[in-house]
């Protein structure tokens, strides 16, 4: 970029405002590219993949104690409903209702045939549950790393937010001192700016320095410095680069 604030001896002009807006248009850019590059951005990102993988890992490695649990569940609802069962035959044993010798000795019967197999049932949930207990410690480990980078996740969350309050705060303020310098420059001016600007941004305004164009890396030929030095004070089209020469 050339230097656009070397030369101080024009005196500051409506249209040098441009300049400044033009300056504060360049800050403007570079805000918006600090906010959608921000560090604390990619940390998060990074943070959040990273719990991604531990959550998937440790779903894989955890899935055989879902599975017994599961049948742990079902061996204790089926063991909770022959335990009812026993119960209201009990109920129907000493009710008075039956008085048979061979039906009350059949109900007995039942009843211990319920309670044999619900005893059975608890054995084999008691038999799960020292299975599934070894396979809770192995991710034990995980499930810590995941905690830890979950953990993480939400402090890189809280850092972004913070960051990009910041940003933001410097943006409104510089868009505020931009829309303050480009009240002061004549409407024609800055339409002719700001149609240039999407090609020659961040110097589509630059000042005649000596015979040179600041925009160009070669002396603009004497006569054409000239022409532009004796036009009324404004802004010039430099022919080499297409810039706005403030002169
Ligand atoms: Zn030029």
């Amino acid at each position: 970029m050339v230097g656009l604030v070397a030369v101080t001896s024009a005196p500051m002009t409506d249209l040098a405002a441009l300049l400044t807006v033009q300056q504060l248009d360049n800050s403007v850019g570079a805000l918006r590219h600090r906010r959608s590059t921000l560090p604390e951005r990619k940390a998060l990102d990074e943070a959040t993949a990273q719990v991604s993988t531990l959550s998937t890992e440790l779903a894989d490695r955890d899935a055989p104690r879902r599975d017994l649990e599961r049948e742990q569940r079902r061996l204790e609802g089926e063991a909770e409903l022959l335990r009812a069962k026993a119960a209201s035959e009990n109920q129907r044993l000493y009710s008075g209702s039956v008085t048979a010798v061979r039906e009350l000795q059949a109900i007995q019967e039942e009843i211990s045939s319920l309670q044999r197999r619900s005893g059975q049932l608890d054995e084999q949930t008691i038999e799960l549950m020292m299975r599934i207990e070894p396979l809770v410690d192995s991710v034990a480990d995980l499930r810590a790393r995941l905690d830890a980078a979950e953990a993480v996740a939400d402090r890189a969350t809280v850092a972004l937010a913070e960051a990009e309050v910041t940003v933001n705060g410097e943006l409104a303020a510089t868009v505020a001192q931009r829309a303050a310098a480009a009240a002061d420059v004549p409407v024609e001016a800055m339409q002719r700016y700001e149609a240039a600007r999407p090609q020659l941004a961040p110097s589509t305004v630059v000042r005649l320095v000596g015979t040179r164009c600041e925009g160009c890396p070669l002396q603009m030929p004497s006569v054409e410095a000239d022409r532009i030095r004796h036009l009324e004070a404004g802004l010039a089209d430099c022919d080499e680069c297409g810039r706005l020469v403030l002169h």
